[in-house]
């Protein structure tokens, strides 16, 4: 079982994808994998054996919203058959396609091994220095599905701050700028912070934010 070919969407147990791919092969069904946001992991889900993967141009990739299908020629063929009549209505814009296109070609150009150090930088700066706010402890955690970079999690210790996890977050919603954490912990006291699009000086904005409502 591979732990890092797992969801974090899905609540049932992990899914082995190079398993699940061997049993539909076995019995002669084609495999979609629903990659979306895994556009840093193509060649590795396409390794899996699936016939296709399905990833969002507007997540990771940052382009304009638009899907890519990769994988099977002739099952990618079959998808494209749509632009004839079909689910016109999904049609992505021609503006969106060329913007794919130069987002793809960027991509290819990354150096993928300092744009990581870039974003653990990131991620390690701030949880030093929001962690140095009283009442607050933090922490990086890896994305559980894999992708190339942490997030920062912030535990509120609301006896010292006198707000606790769910009010910052409103807090923190409600100034300006807005800022947006991760909230699937929030009953644990726990706000998370994906910092992969934020720029030197917005990091400076959330930490000042954060250190003005708690003093
Ligand atoms: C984001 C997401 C989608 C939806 O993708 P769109 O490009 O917005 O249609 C589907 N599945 C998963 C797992 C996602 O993360």
């Amino acid at each position: 079982m591979q732990d890092h070919l797992s969801s974090k969407l899905v609540e049932a147990p992990p899914l082995d994808f190079f398993e699940a791919v061997k049993v539909a092969k076995n019995h002669g069904i084609p495999t979609i994998i629903d990659g979306a946001a895994q556009d840093f992991r193509i060649e590795e889900l396409l390794q899996t054996g699936a016939d296709l993967v399905l990833i969002s141009a507007q997540k990771y990739l940052m382009a304009p919203t638009a899907g890519l299908v990769i994988g099977n020629k002739r099952l990618v063929e079959g998808v494209r058959a749509q632009e004839k009549g079909i689910g016109r209505g999904m049609k992505a814009s021609k503006e969106a396609i060329v913007g794919l296109l130069a987002c793809i070609e960027e991509r290819e150009d990354l150096d993928l091994d300092a744009w990581r150090e870039i974003q653990t930088a990131k991620v390690t700066d701030f949880v030093q220095r929001s962690g140095d706010i009283p009442g607050l402890s933090a922490y990086s955690e890896a994305d559980p599905t894999g992708l190339p970079f942490s997030r920062a999690y912030l535990s509120v210790d609301a006896a010292v701050t006198a707000l606790d996890a769910s009010i910052l977050a409103v807090a923190l919603r409600s100034g300006s700028p807005s800022i947006w954490v991760i909230d699937s912990e929030i009953s644990d006291g726990k706000l998370g912070f994906e910092l992969v699009h934020a720029t030197t000086s917005e990091i400076e904005a959330i930490l000042k934010r954060l250190s003005d409502l708690i003093s």
